[in-house]
């Protein structure tokens, strides 16, 4: 007899109560072509018996294929036409200024993780970069720390203190594989001692961004999360894994950068001042990328179909939408797009003027993502599950409801 499980409903998605601990592990930049390389090279056992054991799909990311606006679907269940961060930055007609949207104010809705903590479950959240922890912990009661700042967890504000003792590992630099390795050692660590209910982990994409799949270093990288993931198993939990967004090369065949300067094309073509772009993945962390992705959203004061007609002219562009078509195709929230969507083909990026990017930083070939071309990416759980559709698209951010009501 099936035993009835308490659910709880949040954001108009129903969620049985978990019968194990349950743990959710977002590998940051997990184009699924770094797995399918590292497990034929043999470095990942444990992932090679999801894929013959449990559950193994291809699910399609948010758009934009970024890491906040992903983060959060998980966490709620929901596109950001929902729940409202769709990158790291809007513009503001009235002030004319770029806003940061990376603030919990911006969030919309209550995460799934609020709920359940406020239902009676212990839930625990390790990002690898400080500002997303904040977005994903946003009133939650529980634990919720970053690796960034793992040293300056406290009991008061993160839910827990002494990190580094507990982890046993060096605080990490932002810019390093150890970040995430530090995330994974981190929830395994909380399984010994509190044994949360449900964990969320979230990576962070450094590696990704420098190292294609199948290259030694990437395979380094999977094996250790593949090493922590076994680890978790072993606790007994239900193992639950997806991206927030893919990961692809946007360089020609010598390896340079493929970059439409789209701000200072259009001033160029219709003045300065009459258009703005906004790259929704600026953020503090630019090192790796240069602040360049696949998705970009322009402000206008000019006619927009002569705008939209002169960007879809520009080799690497992809896709030109109004702001109601983008919104409808990419659920995305009418009041924080532009007047259009820019889409760049799979090997291009769009920045906005030359001298707002500084690529000299770049120490490789610059890999990127935000488009469709890195909307895809793996669902796996290291159990089986019933009733899935052949029909339907599954978003990573079913990974909730998949792990919770559908495994067996
Ligand atoms: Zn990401």
């Amino acid at each position: 007899m099936k035993v009835v499980r308490q659910e709880i409903v949040v954001n108009g998605r129903r969620y049985q109560w978990m019968d194990r601990p349950i743990v959710l592990v977002c590998i940051d930049g997990c184009e699924p072509d770094y797995i399918s390389q590292a497990l034929q090279a043999g470095q990942t056992p444990y992932l090679r018996g999801l894929v013959e054991k449990g559950t193994s799909i291809l699910v399609d990311s948010a758009m934009p294929s970024f890491t906040n606006p992903n983060n959060l679907s998980i966490v709620t269940g929901v596109s950001p036409a929902v729940h409202g961060i769709c990158g790291n930055y809007f513009y503001d007609r009235e002030t004319k200024t770029e806003v940061m949207m990376d603030d919990p104010r911006y969030l919309r809705v209550t995460t799934v993780l609020a709920k359940f903590a406020d239902s009676g479950a212990r839930v625990a959240v390790v990002t690898a970069k400080d500002k997303l922890c904040r977005l994903l912990g946003h009133k939650m009661r529980g634990i919720c720390f970053s690796a960034e700042k793992a040293d300056r967890a406290t009991l008061s504000v993160n839910g827990i203190e002494n990190v580094l003792r507990l982890v046993g590992m060096p605080l990490p630099s932002v810019y390093s594989a150890e970040l995430s390795e530090f995330v994974m050692a981190a929830g395994t660590k909380l399984l010994d001692t509190v044994r949360p209910d449900l964990t969320y982990l979230s990576t962070s994409d450094y590696i990704q961004h420098k190292f294609a799949p199948g290259t030694p270093q990437a395979n380094i990288f999977y094996a250790m999360i593949d090493r922590f993931l076994a680890e978790l198993d072993a606790h007994g939990v239900t193992v639950a894994v997806t991206g927030d967004h893919g990961m692809n090369p946007k360089t020609d065949a010598f390896g340079q950068p493929n970059v439409v300067y789209l701000q200072d094309r259009l001033d160029e073509w219709f003045g300065i001042g009459k258009t703005h772009v906004i790259l929704p993945i600026t953020d503090p962390y630019v090192l790796h990328h240069g602040a360049l992705g696949s998705f970009a959203t322009v402000y206008t004061e000019a006619g927009l179909s002569s705008v939209a007609e002169r960007i879809k002219t520009i080799p690497g562009i992809k896709l030109v939408l109004d702001r109601r078509e983008a919104c409808q195709r990419f659920e995305l929230p009418s009041d924080r797009i532009g007047d259009l969507v820019v889409v760049s083909e799979r090997l291009w990026v769009i920045g906005t003027s030359v001298a707002r990017h500084d690529l000299s930083q770049l120490d490789k070939p610059l890999r990127s993502h935000g488009g469709f071309s890195e909307q895809q990416v793996p669902l796996l759980m290291n159990r089986e599950t019933c009733g899935l559709s052949n029909e339907k698209r599954y978003r990573n951010y079913d990974i909730l409801d998949l792990s919770l009501n559908y495994v067996v």
